[in-house]
């Protein structure tokens, strides 16, 4: 047995734990166990340093979950795009591809609780029909594995998989989507990045959620991920008590720079059944991108998104820059909030274009320019 899967056997992951080494009320711990899985491995366990903090609001249950909140547990509508039980193909060019229902840690903030966990949602026919259902689909040219969490599986398992994808002529990019190099970094050994470097182009999105995360062992896990030329990013989701803070998330987001891990996403946290006291206003999200850009590098800076409630995708929100218009004169702010005017281009007389063209094309004039401020802006 390898050193992650051992640890991964010492977890934390029974309502009898949360009696015995959390205090918590044998009726709580129970309702709590039998609502979503518990899974807290000892390196997780250990960034720890008291009770209630972001640490441990990310991974010990909370009575708050039990609340009646009338939630969706489906909130995105990924059952609703999931053309075999594997898949969600939401957009046009390329799919999500859940290869696992396993975690090294149960997140209690997840989107994905109705599945995650349950490993009869996932099974090695699932597997294939995954496989077979991207050969058959000439259109995806991106597949992003993900779960639960893939680096779940053993190394042997996830080449199989790779193999089959790699095999596929139309798969153009493979990306993993892993939480281990934050809570598992001990998941990453030579022996994996040896393998997984065979089925290049292949990225690693990551998700370090607190700067506390980003220990010595999770640098190594990084730069062993980044020395066999595999680009990491990193997916945050905002959380009330965790990093609802513009000075946490700027020295989360350097420090992972520092590790080689590229910010990608910052999500709104989803409206997920029992996981509605991690949300924050969509104001905090802006007003934190607002102390970003500008006053730190910009690879630090990732894009602010809402996933869709519904399942339209993610889309992505901005504060506002544009201040407003003055015939021909764009008026603009600076990180600083200095105001700028900027002489915009007149848009040229129409050339006809050729047909080929046309999908690159807008159907039709805008009405609004590009650039006009978002009257529903935020
Ligand atoms: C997030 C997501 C993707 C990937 O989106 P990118 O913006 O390309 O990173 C693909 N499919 C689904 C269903 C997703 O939720
Ligand atoms: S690792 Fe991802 S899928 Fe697993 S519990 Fe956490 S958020 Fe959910």
């Amino acid at each position: 047995m390898e050193l992650w899967q051992d640890m991964l056997r010492q977890s934390v992951d029974s309502s009898r734990d949360l009696v015995e080494r959390f205090g918590f009320n044998k009726d709580l711990s129970e309702r709590l166990n039998h609502l979503f899985h518990i899974r807290i491995n000892p390196y997780y366990l250990s960034l720890i340093r008291y009770p209630g903090d972001p640490i441990w609001l990310q991974c010990i249950p909370d009575a708050k979950e039990l609340d009646e909140d009338g939630l969706p547990e489906d909130p995105l509508a990924e059952d609703a795009h999931s053309p075999v039980p594997s898949i969600v193909h939401r957009y046009p060019d390329r799919v999500l591809f859940l290869t696992t229902s396993q975690c090294s840690m149960y997140c209690r903030f997840c989107t994905r609780k109705r599945k995650v966990g349950d490993s009869s949602k996932i099974n090695m026919k699932y597997i294939q029909d995954g496989i077979d259902y991207v050969a058959a689909h000439p259109e995806v040219r991106d597949v992003i594995m993900s779960g639960g969490d893939p680096l779940m599986l053993t190394d042997f398992m996830l080449e199989k998989i790779l193999s089959g994808l790699r095999a596929i002529p139309h798969v153009e990019i493979i990306r993993l989507g892993t939480k281990m190099p934050c809570v598992l970094p001990q998941r990453i050994t030579p022996k994996l990045v040896k393998m997984l470097r065979k089925y290049h182009p292949l990225y690693i999105n990551t998700h370090f959620n607190h700067p506390w995360e980003c220990t010595m062992e999770a640098k190594r896990a990084c730069e062993l991920i980044a020395d066999a030329g595999i680009p990491l990013g990193n997916q945050a989701v905002l959380m009330k008590g965790v990093n609802d803070d513009p000075d946490v998330m700027l020295e989360l987001m350097r420090k992972l720079l520092t590790m080689r891990v590229r910010p990608y996403y910052l999500y709104q946290a989803d409206i997920t059944k029992g996981a509605n006291h991690f949300r924050t206003p969509v104001s905090v999200g802006l007003d934190i991108m607002d102390k970003l850009r500008g006053h730190t590098s910009g690879l630090a800076i990732p894009h602010f998104v809402i996933d869709a409630p519904g399942g339209g995708g993610k889309i992505p929100l901005l504060p506002q820059y544009v201040l407003g218009r003055n015939g021909n004169q764009i008026i603009l702010r600076n990180y600083k909030y200095d105001i700028y005017t900027y002489p915009d281009v007149e848009e040229s007389p129409k050339i006809p274009t050729p047909t080929v063209e046309r999908r690159f094309t807008r159907k039709k004039k805008r009405t609004t320019p590009a650039y006009a401020p978002d009257e529903a802006g935020v």
